[in-house]
């Protein structure tokens, strides 16, 4: 695949210095780690809204412990692919690159990308619900596979995930922040259907930023990007960062 910029758009990105990424499931399909609304297999029967709530949890622990030692599995056999390489190169485009991710995946950071925001956690660790430790999910299933392992504290350990109505983390501030200021911001893979972090398409338009969609599907906001890529991540990625390389022209 080819990306030529022209016009607005390349003009925007050869002057742009506050950049800023934001990704979803998508950018991970393409490593297997299937959208929530393509699953299969034994878990497949339960929706994602069924298990990833603090009520779920405390009603019964040990299926939503197994179901995120599921998850942690797939999770943990899968490899980044070329859309998560791509915006490592990306970032090394744009030293003040933020890159926010729905993901739990922790693929980003895999393939090299450094200060990502997880917007939603992570499933490759566990912490506690009551003090602050915390360790990778790998031990914790190990040591105990079909019930959440106790703390020392006296608590249980969880997913380090955030749950449908639990509050976001801190990573969401520096994310509103960070979109706010955006003078380029590039949607990668997510439906924009989940807020608050769907919103933040919307608060970097309204900042002033170019836009650019990178998704198969149309969204809800397609309509606000100056340009959409119609194609899978691992394709329209790196061909977007050899544009935006051409843009801004060899270093020094
Ligand atoms: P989503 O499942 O709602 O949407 C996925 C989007 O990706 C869709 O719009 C789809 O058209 C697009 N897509 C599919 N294949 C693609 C490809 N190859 N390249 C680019 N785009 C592609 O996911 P969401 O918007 O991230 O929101 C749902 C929630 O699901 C999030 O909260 C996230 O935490 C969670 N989730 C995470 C993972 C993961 O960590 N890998 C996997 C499933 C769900
Ligand atoms: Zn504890």
């Amino acid at each position: 695949m080819e990306i030529e910029l022209t016009g607005e758009v390349a003009e925007r990105v050869a002057g742009a210095e506050r950049v800023v990424v934001l990704t979803g499931a998508g950018i991970s399909a393409e490593s297997g780690l299937s959208t929530f609304r393509a699953q299969e297999g034994l878990w497949s029967r339960f929706r994602p809204e069924e298990m990833a709530t603090p009520e779920a949890f405390a009603a019964d622990p040990e299926t939503v412990w197994q179901w995120y030692g599921w998850r942690f599995g797939q999770v943990a056999g899968a490899e980044p692919n070329a859309g998560h390489r791509a915006l490592v190169r990306f970032a090394a485009l744009f030293p003040s690159l933020v890159l926010m991710t729905q993901n739990v995946d922790e693929l980003h950071q895999q393939a090299g990308s450094e200060g990502v925001l997880e917007l939603h956690g992570t499933v490759m660790r566990a912490r506690c619900t009551r003090c602050d430790y915390s360790e990778p999910m790998a031990g914790a299933l190990e040591r105990s596979p079909g019930a959440p392992p106790p703390c020392a504290c006296g608590g249980r350990l969880r997913p380090a995930v955030v749950w449908f109505g639990e509050p976001l983390p801190p990573a969401l501030g520096e994310a509103a922040a960070a979109a706010g200021e955006a003078d380029l911001f590039v949607s990668v893979g997510t439906s924009a259907r989940v807020f608050p972090a769907a919103g933040l398409i919307e608060v970097a338009y309204r900042a002033g930023a170019c836009v650019i969609e990178v998704n198969p599907e149309a969204t809800a906001f397609s309509g606000l990007a100056h340009l959409r890529l119609a194609a899978p991540a691992g394709e329209a990625l790196p061909a977007l960062v050899d544009a935006f390389e051409c843009c801004r022209g060899a270093p020094g």
